[in-house]
């Protein structure tokens, strides 16, 4: 982030839905901005996203946690179109790190020219189902679209598992136009569901979430690549759900009233401080 190499501890975290196994959450002492290190090496990545319990990769609606985030997805998906068709009328969009693609037919159905990044193949195999311009990679996209530049660029929860982030930001910066969106979703650690369940909240989810995020660190983060910052919205239905998942790794109990309860005080504490459970972040270029 700011070049210095001086880390001190912040908090160790468990892997509760792979590998149970402990990683290390360290700050930067210059910025503060925090990050897992040690992190897995590329070569083995791919093996912590292997679970049946990961459910952004999978359409299943088994179990009441599953039900619950796929009638959420729903409402969400249209509030997402909605929030880039407030700032872009249409023309092309790329989700970087689509999923199952859910999203771009969400926004294809809308009038907008799809197209996408994955890089598991399950998930990339499902999402080509829903919009036939689905990539495994960067250098893939950039192989077939040299030619397009996007009107908008989307990252739902991605941004936080970017392991070339210098090279993603850069290609975003050529590829975006001129006064497109970019859009950038991802966990907040200054909220107060995170502060309440510290090394048991859900979303520091080692060693997936790479990078952890706040309004500060990625305005400066993305400012290095000539993006300003143009609005910050909460994911009002991402402190239910991550307080829900993170009462299961602490008590080992799905707790839902007193998640339910956590999850909207973190809310209400977010109407005045900002610091909601996940911020979607609007940025232009300067
Ligand atoms: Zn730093």
């Amino acid at each position: 982030m700011c070049g210095s190499t001086q880390f001190e501890p912040f908090l160790s975290c468990k892997d509760y839905t792979v590998s149970q196994e402990v990683f290390q959450l360290v700050s930067c002492k210059s910025c503060g901005f925090k990050f897992t290190n040690p992190r897995p090496e590329d070569a083995v990545i791919g093996n912590y996203y292997k679970a049946e319990s990961y459910v952004s990769h999978t359409n299943t609606k088994k179990g009441l946690i599953n039900k619950l985030y796929h009638s959420v997805r729903n409402y969400t998906l249209k509030q997402k179109v909605k929030l880039i068709n407030s700032y872009v009328s249409r023309g092309t969009i790329l989700d970087y790190g689509c999923g199952t693609g859910m999203f771009l037919k969400a926004c294809v159905n809308n009038g907008w020219s799809g197209f996408g990044m994955e890089p598991d193949n399950e998930a990339r195999e499902i999402a080509k189902g829903n919009c036939t311009n689905v990539f495994s990679d960067k250098s893939q996209l950039l192989s077939n679209i040299s030619d397009i530049k996007f009107n908008a660029i989307t990252l739902w929860h991605v941004l936080e598992h970017v392991t070339d982030m210098k090279d993603t930001l850069s290609f975003f910066k050529n590829k975006l136009c001129s006064n497109g969106v970019l859009i950038i979703a991802v966990p907040n650690h200054l909220s107060y569901d995170a502060k309440h369940y510290q090394a048991y909240w859900a979303a520091y989810d080692v060693p997936r979430h790479i990078h952890h995020f706040d309004i500060s660190s990625m305005t400066a983060l993305l400012k290095n690549y000539g993006f300003k910052l143009i609005e910050t919205k909460g994911m009002k239905f991402d402190s239910f759900y991550v307080s829900m998942l993170s009462e299961k790794y602490k008590t080992g109990k799905m707790n839902l009233l007193r998640a339910f309860y956590t999850g909207l005080i973190s809310n209400l504490k977010a109407k005045d401080s900002t610091e909601y459970s996940s911020t979607i972040y609007v940025f232009k270029h300067q």
